[in-house]
This record gives structure tokens, sequence and C-alpha cells, in this order.
């Protein structure tokens, strides 16, 4: 195994074994929540992924307790807090909608490995990989609904989970365990914490050994099948709403306490 550009400053870290890569978000003491330079850093390691051909599978991961927090609101672009409607719809549009959605279009599969919390950003991170691996005390969720908007920006929710159960997540803003996750579907494998970095390599190295083309393919068609059904129509129609509920009040006194209220909570 080789690890490129391992320093914990980073917040990125980018390891190849064999045709794998597992992409870490590291900013473990602040429970991998998303800043403007983890976010350009994953984009940028996921681009660098793709172009490798030597590459045919990737791990998107989070080291420390925390898959991730979400979207750091404290550390996003200066002044977010006090964009206008259109500034802020740029921003949200390349490195939350624009950067989720190039992982769901990633030319190979991307499994999410998630342990503890994957919270509203870190939903939608973990939602828009093609699988998921939890070990037994990851939980899901998206409280957004519960702070004034329709849940994160990318709403894969009804796709990944049905539809009742997604209304039943943004409705109560609750976590979805591991083993829930499992039972529903959205959740492809459960392994015991110890286990979950070994364990998600192992399936990453199986899928590795089928033809890249295929895989690309293969991948293609499920979510062509997918797109056709709507789901590329309804997540631009989903963003736009979004951005009604950022218009009125996000983002601002109200979504600011909540937020901070829910990063507490995160622990
Ligand atoms: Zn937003």
């Amino acid at each position: 195994m080789s690890v490129h550009e391992a320093t914990s400053a980073q917040p990125i870290l980018y390891e190849e074994d064999g045709h794998v890569a597992r992409i870490w978000m590291n900013r473990p003491d602040q429970a991998n929540s998303q800043n403007n330079d983890l976010l350009d850093q994953l984009d940028a390691a996921m681009k660098r992924a793709a172009t490798d051909d030597n590459i045919h599978v990737v791990i998107l991961a989070g080291k420390g307790k925390h898959f991730s927090a979400g979207h750091d609101h404290k550390e996003l672009a200066q002044g977010y807090h006090d964009f206008t409607t259109e500034q802020r719809y740029r921003y949200e549009e390349v490195r939350y909608y624009g950067y989720a959605m190039a992982i769901r279009d990633f030319p190979k599969p991307v499994i999410a490995q998630v342990q503890g919390g994957a919270i509203a950003g870190g939903f939608m991170l973990a939602g828009v990989c093609d699988l998921i691996v939890a070990s037994e005390d990851a939980y899901f969720a998206d409280p957004v609904a519960h702070f004034g908007a329709p849940g994160i920006e990318v709403q894969v929710h009804p796709w990944v989970l049905g539809v009742q159960l997604a209304k039943d997540l943004l409705f109560t803003g609750r976590r979805l365990s591991a083993a829930e996750g499992l039972q529903c579907g959205f959740v492809s494998r459960v392994f015991p914490r110890a286990e979950l970095e070994k364990s998600a390599m192992e399936l990453a190295q199986r899928i590795a050994q089928a033809p890249p083309f295929s895989l690309k393919l293969t991948k293609r068609t499920i979510n062509r099948a997918q797109d056709i059904m709507g789901f590329r129509t309804a997540s631009d129609a989903t963003f736009d709403t979004h951005h009604l509920a950022h218009a009125v009040d996000w983002g601002h006194a109200q979504g600011g306490d909540a937020i901070k209220a829910m990063k507490a909570k995160v622990g």
C-alpha cells in the first residue's frame, strides 16, 4: 500500500492499494465537517482517481469517530452567511450539488465507508455513493427540515430509502441506524467497528476484479435507468426548492443557531 499526502494537517488523504483508491476525509477533530478546503481537495482527489487507469474502485472514508458531521458552517467561504441568494446558489451549485453529483456520476464504483455519524452533508456524501458499508455504530440523519429547508442539497432520500422512510427521516430529523439501513437496503454491509476498514477494502478489491470498462458501463446503465425514472430532474428541482428555503431564512439567525445545536448533538 502506498500512502500519499499523509499528514494530519491535510483535510484529504489519498491511499492506493492495488486497483483501489481510498480517499479519507481527515478532519477528525471536527468530525470531518466539510469546509472549503476539504470539499475542493475531495473533488480534486476524486478527479485524480477518475483519470488514473490503474484505479478501478474508490472508497470514500472519514478518519476518526465520525464519517462526517456535514457542512462546516463556521468555515465556509468567507461571508457565506451574508451571501446574496445568487451568491449562495452559485456556491452550493459548485461545492455541494456539483461535487456530490460528480460522485454520483463518477465513472467507477464508489463505496462509502461509514462509522459514527453521517449527518446532513455527510448523509449526502454517503448517499451519492454506489454502495454503503457501515460499522455497527454508524447512523445517518438529515435534520435539515427542522432548520427550514427541505433536506440537504442533493435529495437522494426517496431514491435510496423509499418514499415513506425518506419522509419519516426528514419529518422527524431522527437517526437511521446501520441495522435499519441494512434492513431497507440503503446500507449494503455492516461490520464491527474494528473490521470496517479491512472489510470495506475486501469488498472494493472483489469489485475491482471485474473489467473496469464493464464496471463503468454497469454503473452507467443503472444510473441511466434511475435518471429515466426522474432522478436528475427531481434532484435539480429539489436544489432550486432548497434555495427557496435559503432565501427565506437559512444561514441567518435561526439557521446559525440551529446548525450549532446540531453540531453539538453529533458530539
Ligand atoms: Zn444549502
